[in-house]
């Protein structure tokens, strides 16, 4: 079991995880080999579904053991004494030593991990109570008091006792770090920590990571679909398709000369900014029996809306009368009342706003966390009522109609959430 010496943090050897339900078999790994150097930032990158985290819960042996999970291979984990451990055949017992002790992970959904009805702090107490039963409670807590100060959460105090519905996504994820680092792990797994998050707080978030790292010498896999991401912290990228990995390299070979056609197609398909595709480029452009003859920059080429064709639609969708007409609207929310019950204070989260949508015309509408456009969208179809103002939606004035015309007038709009967690029934 022990070896001395070795640079690399963690090994996987030929590890295939595959379900086995009564209609199919899912292969969600197959035989992947990886490895991470010390120190080292591994980025783990590919499509929904390609098997990343089922990876990450392999190595952390969170995947729940039913006998419908058929799984092989090695895990090879150096800690930083040199001694390694397959974490395949560690007793379950065991196992603690090494899930959120030595190995910390960090999720997507911050809120899916956190108890809503913990205090914050008191959830990272127990992570560290649980590893270091020795020291006394004081201790501990002065101990989470610098944990919520090192993710660089303005009030410590404050943070350690809120709940985590009262906290935004980005402080969330920063208790969730938090609770990662809380036992000095030698590695960190971070399974697309930032993908719930708006831009801003992302590259904060990404920046906390890195730094930590720094600090600490850990060792971080870093789990992506988002290649831009994986660029800014990865010292190697790894590419997974469809189960397998089909590319491994460091992060600059990766992105300046990418060898297989899947990455080649992944790098296609972000977005270009300088121009319009007739639609985006899929990765089943470039690899599969549906494959294009072109190369990459011929087939955007080919993709690419002329300026003539962007200028025929533009005067199409806007010679049309508006489908939806908003006018001065706005939705204040009450921060402070009188005795009387009357607000006394408002949140202007929508301040008198006024736009047009055409019929056919998709409308972005950016801005940063917490500037308003989600209350936006849900004044337009009366989620919360707005203050004042009008939207027209045909002729309708959807402020004015009553409750019952409106629940039939809400077949015409439908609402796409950001968070598929918070809305879908977990039933
Ligand atoms: P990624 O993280 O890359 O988006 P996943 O690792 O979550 O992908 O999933 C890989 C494949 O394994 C997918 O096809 C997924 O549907 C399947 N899968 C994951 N967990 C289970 C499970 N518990 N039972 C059956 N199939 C699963
Ligand atoms: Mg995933």
């Amino acid at each position: 079991m022990t070896e001395q010496g070795k640079n690399t943090v963690l090994e996987i050897k030929n590890l295939s995880v595959s379900f086995h339900t009564r209609h199919q078999i899912v292969q969600a790994v197959d035989q992947l080999c990886l490895s991470i150097k010390k120190g080292s930032t591994l980025g783990l990158v590919g499509e929904s579904g390609s098997g990343k985290s089922v990876t990450a819960l392999s190595i952390m042996r969170l995947l729940e053991q039913t006998p419908s999970l058929h799984i092989n291979g090695a895990i090879e984990f150096t800690d930083s004494s040199g001694v390694t451990t397959d974490l395949m055949t560690v007793p379950e017992r065991d196992l603690r030593e090494f899930r959120g002790r030595r190995i910390g992970m960090v999720f997507q959904e911050p809120m899916t991990s956190l108890n809503p009805v913990f205090r914050c702090g008191d959830q990272i107490l127990e992570a560290v109570r649980l590893h270091f039963p020795q020291i006394s409670s004081r201790e501990a807590r002065q101990r989470v008091l610098n944990l919520l100060e090192s993710v660089q959460l303005k009030d410590p105090h404050r943070a350690y006792s809120a709940y985590p519905h009262q906290l935004s996504g980005g402080q969330k994820q920063r208790i969730m770090i938090a609770m990662a680092i809380s036992c000095n792990p030698d590695l960190l797994i971070a399974d697309e920590p930032t993908t719930a998050l708006d831009v801003t707080v992302q590259k904060e978030i990404l920046e906390l990571l890195k730094s930590l790292q720094d600090e600490r010498g850990m060792s971080m896999l870093f789990i992506s679909h988002d290649l831009g991401v994986i660029a800014r912290v990865a010292d190697e990228v790894a590419v997974m398709y469809k189960s397998k990995l089909v590319e491994k390299a460091s992060t600059k070979a990766l992105f300046s000369q990418p060898q297989h056609p899947y990455t080649k197609g992944l790098l296609a398909c972000r977005p270009p900014l300088n121009r319009q595709l007739a639609r985006l480029p899929v990765v089943a452009d470039f690899i599969g029996p549906g494959a294009r003859q072109e190369t990459v920059s011929e087939w955007l080429d080919k993709l690419s809306v002329s300026d003539e064709a962007i200028v025929s639609r533009r005067n199409k969708i806007y010679g049309e009368t508006p489908l939806v007409r908003v006018r001065n609207l706005s939705t204040w929310f009450a921060t402070k009342k009188n005795f009387f019950g009357r607000p006394t204070a408002f949140l202007k989260a929508v301040d008198d706003v006024s736009f047009v949508v055409h019929p056919g015309e998709m409308l972005g509408l950016v801005g940063e966390s917490g500037c308003g456009k989600t209350t936006l969208g849900r004044s337009l179809l009366r989620l919360v009522e707005p203050k004042a103002g009008d939207v027209f939606f045909r002729h309708h004035n959807l402020t004015t109609v009553p409750e019952g015309q409106l629940r039939s007038l809400r077949r015409h709009f439908q609402m796409v959430f950001q968070d598929p967690y918070a809305s879908l029934n977990p039933r």
